[in-house]
């Protein structure tokens, strides 16, 4: 007598929907090795997810498995996680440029390329949380360099929160009143697994092409964000346009702690003309 499902189906036929081979079709199974075979089906068909290539899932996001009392469950991949923080840096408009930049897709020509590349993908396999500081000014390769960091972290599980400096500022002097809004950024910035700050400290340029001072009020709270960073020790990724060891001569407190916490990690590339960078005397 063959067994019948709860909707009055056979195993047999529920089996033939799963394109069991004709050995399991054939032989008579309880209910718990119908559920192995399902989960094993299951487990071992391929998924659709995109975005990221998961060797453990198959890119299904999810595994069916067997409970010790029977019981057929849906659990989900650690992929998922990742999954979705890279749906939230799509959202936050980095999505397009991780898939865009990469480190094989880097043009490393000249020598100062070639070790921005290589610092980069060196601190991408570092494990713990030192931080990442370059230097430079547009065009260098600093935003790509740090954009393929970032998705290198997504895939080893890490959250990254992301922030333009001039949003952070926009955001802290209109809310400068409203110490509750101040508060929730702080909280965000502070408690990030990982925070990407872009374009830090970004001023325009004077007439020699070259960053002008932030003012007093903005390298407080440059100050205040690296701070907290510095205290909670956690990983911090910064790209900027002022060499590390002008901001140094602006604010050595700040200058300080970033050469402490990214060690060997911190590249400057020299600002010229012609375009023709080349590494700064890195400071330390
Ligand atoms: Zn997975």
């Amino acid at each position: 007598m063959p067994e019948t499902l709860k909707n009055g189906t056979t195993v047999s036929e529920l089996l033939s929907d799963f394109e069991m081979p004709n050995s399991a079709l054939n032989s008579h199974l309880s209910l718990e090795e119908f559920h192995r075979l399902q989960c094993e089906k299951y487990n071992s068909s391929a998924g659709n997810l995109q975005g990221y290539d998961c060797p453990k899932c198959k890119n299904r996001g999810y595994f069916e498995k067997l409970t010790d009392d029977g019981f057929l469950v849906t659990v989900e991949c650690s992929c998922m996680n990742i999954r979705r923080n890279i749906r939230e840096m799509e959202e936050i408009g980095l999505g397009k440029d991780l898939r865009k930049c990469r480190f094989d897709s880097f043009h490393a020509e000249q020598d100062f390329q070639k070790f921005m590349l290589n610092r980069a993908e060196e601190y991408a396999h570092t494990k713990g949380n030192a931080w990442f500081w370059v230097a430079g000014q547009s065009g260098c390769g600093k935003t790509h360099l740090c954009t393929a960091i970032c998705g290198q972290l997504l895939k080893q599980g890490r959250n990254i929160q992301y922030f333009l400096w001039g949003n952070i500022l926009q955001s802290l002097e209109s809310s400068r009143f409203k110490a509750d809004l101040r508060e929730f950024l702080m909280q965000a910035i502070y408690h990030a697994d990982v925070l990407y700050l872009d374009d830090f400290l970004k001023t325009p340029d004077d007439d020699f092409g070259k960053p002008l001072k932030p003012s007093q009020s903005e390298l407080q709270y440059a100050y205040m964000v690296i701070n907290e960073r510095y205290i909670s020790g956690r990983k911090t990724i910064i790209s900027s346009q002022h060499m590390l060891n002008e901001l140094n001569s602006y604010d050595r407190a700040t200058a300080g702690r970033i050469t402490e916490n990214s060690g060997k990690f911190n590249v400057n590339i020299s600002r010229d003309d012609t375009r023709n960078f080349r590494l700064s005397q890195n400071f330390s």
